[in-house]
């Protein structure tokens, strides 16, 4: 397949999964072997960061979600300041050869690595950011709901780790706790096949909604997006997001927006949120650590109306990478 106009050598760096040397990869030698268990078995973690101004936005927040879902699979805990390292390194490389003010987006995967070895794997990619999503960034997206397919009554140790959602201590619904649920895993085939399916239907994204979670007058409950959190924005500087854990992923652009927010004086909860709320709020949002914030346009074919000032929220969420 040809190479889109415009997309240059990404910068690899395959770390050691225990800390020890970083080096630098050819982008055109492999460094992945047949028996990983991230290609038999899609079986690791990963997070997606944003590199701006040579520097990782929301670094802890990241690193902290990171060793959760390592937690979660029962993987080794990656040491935080081992790949805060790595990335300052590859980051610095980056804007040696791309200059100053070229955003990156920064993937970092851990996998439960070679089943010969049982050595974890390691490395983390930076590489120019899609220009759909940054046209998706600035455009706002037109968004189809969809049940995700599956849904798990669940709570997972560690979830709350990072969440102020989940279930507390001492209530026991776990129906599967085995299940992955709230781990940021490299199993990402069912949500880019939504994202095709959104595609096909002549949409951008999807919202995930709950059907077995429907409010008489509202509608299901809203989940998430794809590979984003849901933000509202109401009336009276409020934001309101779907509670995190369980089925929806603690998002960490989601976490930073609303410390940010709340220090600029706006009210800002998890609550359940359910359909009918994403139509009457002043403004909706995908949030994400790469595309950053997109606005929702419209839901299942019908234009939302706009209220407030979307653009101080998107202000907001700029501002925010920085804590
Ligand atoms: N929910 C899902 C399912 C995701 O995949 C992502 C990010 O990729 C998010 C939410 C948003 O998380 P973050 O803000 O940390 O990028």
């Amino acid at each position: 397949m040809a190479v889109p106009q415009g997309t240059r050598a990404p910068v690899i760096f395959v770390l050691e999964p225990f800390g020890g040397s970083i080096r630098r990869n050819n982008p055109n030698l492999p460094f992945i072997f047949w028996d990983d268990a991230a290609v038999t078995r899609g079986d690791g973690v990963f997070e997606t960061l944003l590199i701006r101004d040579g520097k990782a936005a929301n670094l802890r927040r990241h690193a902290e979600r990171f060793r959760s879902s390592a937690r979660l699979l029962d993987m080794p805990e990656p040491d935080a300041e081992y790949w805060a390292r790595a990335t300052a390194e590859a980051a610095e490389a980056w804007v040696t050869e791309r200059g100053e003010g070229v955003d990156a987006k920064c993937v970092w995967t851990y996998t439960r690595g070679r089943a010969s070895t049982g050595f974890p794997s390691a490395w983390l990619v930076l590489s120019d950011i899609p220009q759909k999503t940054l046209d998706q960034r600035a455009n706002g997206v037109k968004v189809m709901t969809t049940p995700r397919g599956f849904s798990v009554d669940t709570t997972l140790p560690g979830v709350d780790e990072v969440t102020r959602g989940g279930t507390g201590p001492g209530e026991e619904r776990r129906v599967a706790p085995w299940l992955t649920v709230g781990a940021k895993t490299l199993n990402y085939a069912a949500n880019m096949a939504a994202l095709r399916w959104a595609h096909a239907h002549g949409t951008d994204d999807v919202i995930y909604v709950d059907p077995r979670d429907v409010h008489p007058d509202k509608g299901p409950r809203v989940l998430e997006g794809a590979t984003s959190t849901v933000v509202l924005a109401k009336s009276k500087k409020r934001l309101r997001t779907p509670v995190p854990g369980g089925e929806v992923l603690p998002g960490t652009t989601q976490a930073a927006l609303f410390e940010h927010a709340e220090a600029a004086g706006w009210r800002c909860k998890a609550r359940d949120i359910y359909l009918r709320d994403l139509k009457t709020a002043e403004s909706v949002w995908l949030v994400s650590s790469v595309r950053v914030a997109a606005r929702v346009l419209s839901l299942d074919g019908k234009t939302l109306e706009v209220g407030g000032d979307p653009e101080e929220v998107r202000a907001l969420i700029e501002g925010a990478l920085g804590s």
